[in-house]
């Protein structure tokens, strides 16, 4: 039996007035009230309230929204105004908002039968347009000097992308010019977006997959290129010519934004059975847990010991800080890897990026016209500039995994300062100004500028890098491919790995270690014990009056040192699961900070 639309509205009221939530709080009568004290422009309603209330309501909102939802929200807005009436000088419609919608459809797997209903898709917001104004109702009036009629334009709903002309006079019925009159016409705010599939979904060697989607009215700016979002909303067609003969059939989607979550919870993506953690922290007891997780980074790598130590510090972290004053502290630590050709550099990077729980790999030249940072892009087809998020953006929360970082672009070399320390990159281009969160762990890697690393020049000589943005990386090691006798050692190990005889039971498989790390970084916040304070201040004191005797040595000892320093030793502590960052911590982060300057001739 089905149920008269008109019964919908009857039962949007009953659902606002009747329903509790398990605390026996009238939630959603709550809302209208808030609505009304502050002009708030939606109604948001669960959608699993909506079902526990009535099933039909819920599912018919789902597969006839485009019908449904406006005679829901003239309901509500009705009601509102019934409660309140000076309501309506200032706000002209409420929006009925659906969150937690069931209906999840991957990226990859919309289909035209998803089209006209309302859906949850989840992804990347990579770029976006400024807010503009959308025609959504019109007032035209007759430029026929018999007529000269002024009349509201669409007669009933309002405009979509497109605006269709009458073709003739609804006042006189005869044809003839129409002229907008914009003071008179209805503007509502409007955005465009495209959202892409997580970094971690791609399936491998394939290309992310994009959705167009539009914000209208107090949904607008509600997201940022590089936020992580949830959204509900209808599947429409994109209608973004007119149909004429000879026009292509094919035509692509957008989503029509119905709400939107932004998910902050970073490191939700790697999902933690309570079995995994049992497994995870019965690892974390074992006394060489460190030397563990360090020789279960590329292990099919031979060597580069400190390299890998370093990589498995960047992926644990140190714990970021908030002062006093608002300005933050980063706790990721940047790592740079500089070496010869054929030394498995982009190798190791690649497992970085597979390891890591969140992560963007990309090279210097950037996979999109977004780069490194970010950047104002134009769409050829519609001529829209947007803000687009490059690989430190999309990273946030997480690791951006730079190979071949010496060929970074122009543009990139300016705004990477910012994003290395304040971990944001702003932008003022085309019109539009805009500051994004970059809060990623850099981890990368560059080719000597002459070929070959020479030992006897500098760092600064040997690599297309200026000092200012090697300043920015805790540690840097150079990796030199000198036939020696290592050679027999590195030789059987390669062929070893090829035929796959490498059993090595202390080695932490790629899953289990990817899952240790979202849980440390998620759970574990070490702090500084006393002793491991003194430890540091002391070295600290020690680099400085080396380095004020050395005048000319690449890396200037500055407070940032200090602070790469208290990271290093967070992110041993947090390896092993520790609250405390003991004296063993801060004794290994000078150990390895020691090979780093020794490594670039700091010593
Ligand atoms: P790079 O990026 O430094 O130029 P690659 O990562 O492309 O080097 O490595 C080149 C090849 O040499 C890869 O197949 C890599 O596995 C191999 N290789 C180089 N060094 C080692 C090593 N130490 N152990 C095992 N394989 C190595
Ligand atoms: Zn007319
Ligand atoms: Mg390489």
């Amino acid at each position: 039996m089905a149920i008269q639309q008109a019964d919908y509205g009857d039962l949007i009221l009953e659902f606002i007035n009747t329903y509790r939530d398990n605390k026996g709080k009238p939630i959603y009568l709550n809302q209208i009230n808030e609505i009304i004290a502050y002009r708030k422009r939606s109604f948001i309603a669960n959608f699993s309230d909506l079902f526990n209330f009535n099933e039909q309501l819920a599912t018919q909102i789902i597969n006839n929204p485009k019908e449904l939802l406006p005679i829901l929200e003239n309901r509500i807005y009705e009601y509102i105004i019934e409660k309140d009436p000076s309501f309506q000088d200032e706000i002209k419609k409420i929006h009925l908002r659906i969150t937690n919608v069931p209906r999840v459809v991957e990226l990859r797997k919309i289909r035209s039968n998803d089209s006209g209903k309302l859906i949850t898709v989840e992804g990347i917001l990579v770029k976006a347009t400024p807010v503009k104004e959308r025609l959504s109702k019109s007032v035209f009036r007759h430029l026929n000097p018999d007529c000269m009629q002024e009349f509201v334009w669409p007669p009933e709903g309002e405009f979509d992308e497109i605006i269709e002309l009458p073709t003739t006079c609804p006042v006189c019925g005869k044809s003839g010019q129409f002229k907008l009159i914009e003071d008179k016409s209805e503007f509502i705010d409007w955005q465009k977006a495209v959202i892409q599939e997580r970094p971690e979904e791609i399936p491998p060697g394939q290309l992310p997959r994009q959705l167009e989607i539009v914000f209208e009215d107090d949904l607008v700016d509600s997201a940022r290129p590089g936020d992580r979002v949830k959204i509900v909303g209808i599947l429409e067609i994109k209608k973004d010519s007119q149909i004429k003969r000879g026009s292509k059939a094919i035509f692509d989607f957008y989503l029509k934004v119905n709400s939107i979550e932004i998910s902050q919870k970073v490191l939700d993506e790697v999902k933690i059975s309570e079995e995994d953690e049992k497994k995870i922290k019965e690892l974390s007891k074992d006394p060489w847990i460190r030397e563990r997780i360090i020789s279960s980074i590329a292990p099919s790598i031979y060597g580069h010991w400190e390299i890998k130590e370093a990589i498995a510090l960047a992926l644990f972290g140190g714990i970021p800080k908030i002062m006093e004053d608002g300005t933050r502290i980063r706790g990721d630590i940047h790592v740079l890897i500089i070496g010869d050709p054929g030394t498995a550099k982009s190798q190791i990077l690649q497992f970085a990026a597979r390891v890591a729980p969140r992560a963007v790999y990309t090279t210097g030249k950037g996979s999109t016209a977004a780069g490194l940072t970010a950047t104002v892009t134009r769409d050829k087809n519609t001529g829209d500039y947007y803000l687009e998020a490059g690989a430190l953006v999309l990273a946030d929360g997480g690791i951006a995994v730079i190979d071949e970082i010496d060929k970074m672009r122009d543009e990139d070399r300016v705004a990477i300062h910012e994003a290395m320390e304040q971990q944001t990159v702003s932008i003022a281009k085309a019109g539009i100004v805009a500051k994004l969160n970059a809060r990623a762990t850099v981890i990368a890697a560059g080719n000597p500028k002459l070929g070959r690393y020479i030992a006897e020049r500098g760092l600064a000589e040997n690599i297309n890098l200026p000092p200012t943005i090697l300043s920015r990386f805790d540690l840097i090691f150079i990796l030199i491919d000198k036939p020696g006798i290592e050679d027999q050692l590195l030789a059987s190990h390669i062929l070893n790995v090829h035929a796959g005889k490498t059993k090595d039971n202390q080695i932490i498989d790629v899953d289990t270690l990817k899952k240790y790390i979202a849980y440390a970084r998620k759970n574990v916040f070490p702090k500084l014990s006393e002793e491991a304070k003194n430890l540091l201040q002391d070295f600290f004191v020690e680099m400085r009056k080396k380095s004020s005797e050395s005048p000319d040595s690449p890396i200037i000892i500055t407070p940032r040192q200090l602070e790469a320093l208290i990271r290093i030793s967070e992110a041993y502590a947090r390896m092993a699961l520790k609250n405390e960052v003991d004296r063993e911590d801060a004794e290994r982060a000078i150990n390895i900070m020691r090979i780093f300057l020794e490594n670039v001739g700091l010593d």
